[in-house]
């Protein structure tokens, strides 16, 4: 297709209008990529003089292509304006419209199989007596590994409702990530995985494609993971609200839509002064219960520090004084393991498929014994992606915080402003050295000059 440029005047609107004047109407021949180029331009200019002033959002509009709309309503294409769940996903580009590699998972076979009840019924309860069904909503996230481990030390079993791509974590099928890892331990660990949607969007408030993309996009991520998906979700904000058909379209999806009967309000509480509510909370309905005929369903968030390192391990105490086995929300639904999990047959072999074992530093040879520093990078290991200061590579806070090696490993000191999950690149931006960025301006600027002196070349 060939076009002129007079097509474009009207596009440009007042941005082009003073430029070209009265000028007499002659033309100039350009092909199409270079007329998609020129509008491109011009509503770039039109619309968006600077990303900090141009408005989105309802009866405003869509922020330019590629650029994503913050919860404020501001256009950029910060971490901060693209992060989901906070990104408003109809008005702009944002976290939530990435995917997951590999094949979708929408032709897999979804039968309603076992006595658990499927969607639209919501599960509130548990029913082995003697049982508390732990449950975190929102992971995994820096703190995950730690709640593993203190798991472990209690010989508790939870189930952990997984959230793709929220609060600018990455997605957890990006294996130059700590997330994969994570996922895998906690299917090794006996732990039940459940899906909580990729992008933890409320699923009452969009469209029913939304509503399927936000679960398969989710399930395909951890079929990525762990070779298959879950049979059990919880909605977001608890919300799938009857008016959308939200709880049908997960029944046909093959869902378990999974509630609590004890909501800890962590989230509300997560200060070392406040956490004591949640406890209070836990407390007040666990103790008045008898254990021989009651059982529990638990909500709470591993995206939240006092609920990881003080409120679950006060609940675990609770519950081994009164006698409550910590199991996973399928066993105290008396639902055989099998079930919890659909299989993606044409990815049997997920774990040989190419994972990036991304090193701190590319040169340094990734550890083979679990000792990190000068001469190995934890990065790629399987002891843990953070190197301590005792020279050893894991995933908890000893290795992960105060005295992590940044040059051997992941180090999650830098929190993101919003305390919801760790963010490696805040690492990746600290670790470069001030050579570094002068060297990557000096060679940005050459490239606009080379770039510029091609310009007037190719005009003269
Ligand atoms: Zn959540």
């Amino acid at each position: 297709m060939r076009a002129h440029i007079l097509v474009l005047l009207p596009l440009a609107g007042c941005a082009f209008a003073s430029f070209y004047g009265n000028s007499p109407a002659y033309t100039v021949p350009l092909d199409e990529s270079q007329v998609q180029e020129a509008v491109e331009a011009a509503v770039s200019i039109r619309d968006a003089p600077n990303n900090v002033d141009y408005r989105c959002g309802p009866k405003i509009g869509k922020c330019p292509i590629d650029t994503c709309c913050s919860s404020a309503g501001f256009c950029g294409t910060s971490k901060a304006h693209c992060r989901s769940p906070d990104c408003k996903i109809d008005y702009g580009h944002c976290d939530a419209h990435k995917s997951p590699y590999g094949p979708p998972t929408t032709d897999i076979m979804r039968p309603h199989i076992g006595q658990v009840p499927y969607g639209p019924k919501e599960i509130r309860s548990c029913s082995i007596p003697g049982t508390v069904a732990l449950t975190f909503d929102d992971g995994p996230t820096r703190y995950t590994g730690d709640l593993l481990d203190l798991l472990d030390r209690y010989g508790a079993k939870a189930t952990f409702f997984i959230t793709g791509i929220n609060n600018g974590k990455g997605q957890i099928d990006d294996f130059s990530l700590p997330w994969a890892s994570l996922i895998e331990r906690m299917q090794s660990s006996g732990h039940q995985i459940a899906s909580h949607t990729w992008s933890h969007e409320d699923l009452s408030k969009i469209t029913p494609s939304q509503r399927r993309e936000q679960l398969e996009k989710n399930e395909a991520a951890l079929r990525n993971i762990i070779g298959s998906f879950p049979t059990y979700m919880r909605p977001p904000y608890s919300s799938c609200s009857p008016d959308t058909d939200c709880g049908n379209e997960m029944g046909k999806l093959g869902y378990h839509i999974v509630l609590y009967d004890i909501d800890t309000d962590d989230y509300k509480n997560d200060s070392p002064d406040l956490i004591q509510r949640s406890k209070d909370i836990f407390d007040h309905q666990v103790y008045a219960g008898d254990p021989h005929i009651k059982s529990w369903l638990v909500i709470a968030h591993d995206a939240h520090e006092q609920t990881v390192h003080n409120l679950t391990e006060h609940m675990l105490k609770t519950m081994k004084r009164l006698g409550y086995r910590g199991i996973t929300v399928g066993d105290c639904l008396r639902d055989p393991r099998p079930l919890w999990y659909r299989k993606d047959t044409r990815m049997p072999t997920h774990k040989q498929k190419p994972k990036k074992t991304a090193s701190a530093d590319p040169n340094k040879p990734i550890s083979f014994d679990g000792s990190c520093g000068s001469n190995y990078t934890c990065m790629g290991s399987s002891f843990g992606y953070c190197c301590g200061s005792t020279h050893s590579c894991g995933n908890t806070t000893t290795h992960c915080g105060t005295g992590c090696q940044k040059d051997a490993g992941y180090c999650a000191v830098e929190a993101p402003s919003n305390g919801d999950a760790w963010d490696p690149t805040v690492h990746t931006k600290g670790k470069k050295s001030e050579a570094d960025s002068n060297s990557r301006t000096i060679g940005t600027a050459a490239a606009i000059s080379l770039f510029l002196a091609l310009i007037v070349a190719m005009w003269m």
